[in-house]
């Protein structure tokens, strides 16, 4: 049977939060935002949790969730890096799973039913990212502000994570492209785009599964929380 590794993002400053404390330790009905994401994995049926955090906060976060939620697939808590390809790639670096699903800490809505859809995936397909169809028109601009062309739509869509891939696949794909520049790279798809180790496909996603920026999305995700009538406690 193949093995999991979820790897849980959750070493950036989220300073468009505009807040002292990081955006995964703010509150979220009465439970820090990162102790949602850590509790969907637990619960589903990935064998192994890596957590990357910022330098400096791994006793911090062994205590506050790992021992206070009692998460018993925690393997390691690594320090992330100064971009975001970092600190997936020092998670990788302790993940021993075939594949490997990487989550961003702040999409505190993920669902089982859509890790375990990803989980499924992978194995058949060994790169897929979930996404979802956009609902809005978009347009390319210029940067003297003129519309130049608007992308079919129907062929558009936003993507997500967890992003899944073998694991082997994804470090071979690291290793091809480290030497270029990565300012660019904006999800961990794109590195296996740009090695030439695709395709990647596709897994339907939620339009609830938001990425917690701004403190608009708080109050969005508190209403998102109380639709669920603690799922979240009952398991
Ligand atoms: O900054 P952004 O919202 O795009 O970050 C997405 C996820 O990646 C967040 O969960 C954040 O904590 C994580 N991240 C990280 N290391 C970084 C930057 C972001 O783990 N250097």
């Amino acid at each position: 049977m193949s093995k999991y590794t979820a790897i849980v993002l959750a070493g950036g400053s989220g300073k468009r939060m505009g807040q002292d404390t990081p955006k995964q330790y703010l509150p979220l009905a009465g439970k820090p935002l990162l102790y949602y994401p850590l509790r969907a994995f637990e619960n589903s049926k990935v064998d192994e949790i890596v957590l990357v955090v910022a330098a400096g906060e791994e006793a911090y976060c062994r205590k506050e969730f790992v021992e206070q939620y009692h998460l018993t697939k925690v393997t390691a808590i690594v320090a992330g890096g100064a971009e975001r390809y970092d600190s997936v790639y020092n998670g990788l670096q302790e993940a021993t799973g075939d594949y490997v699903l990487v989550h961003d800490g702040a999409r505190a809505f993920i669902t089982e039913e859509i890790i375990h859809a990803t989980m499924e995936k992978v194995e058949k397909c060994h790169a897929c990212v979930v996404a979802v169809p956009l609902k809005d028109t978009v347009k390319e601009v210029n940067s003297a502000g003129i519309v130049e062309g608007t992308p079919d739509r129907s062929r558009l869509w936003a993507v997500q994570t967890p992003q899944a891939f073998s694991r082997e696949k994804l470090l071979s794909s690291y290793n091809i492209i480290r030497n270029q520049s990565m300012a660019d790279i904006t999800d961990d798809a794109m590195i296996v785009e740009r090695a030439g180790n695709g395709p990647v496909e596709v897994v339907r996603g939620s339009y609830e599964n938001i990425k917690i920026t701004t403190r608009e999305d708080l109050l969005y995700g508190e209403s998102i929380l109380a639709h669920r009538e603690g799922d979240f406690e009952a398991k």
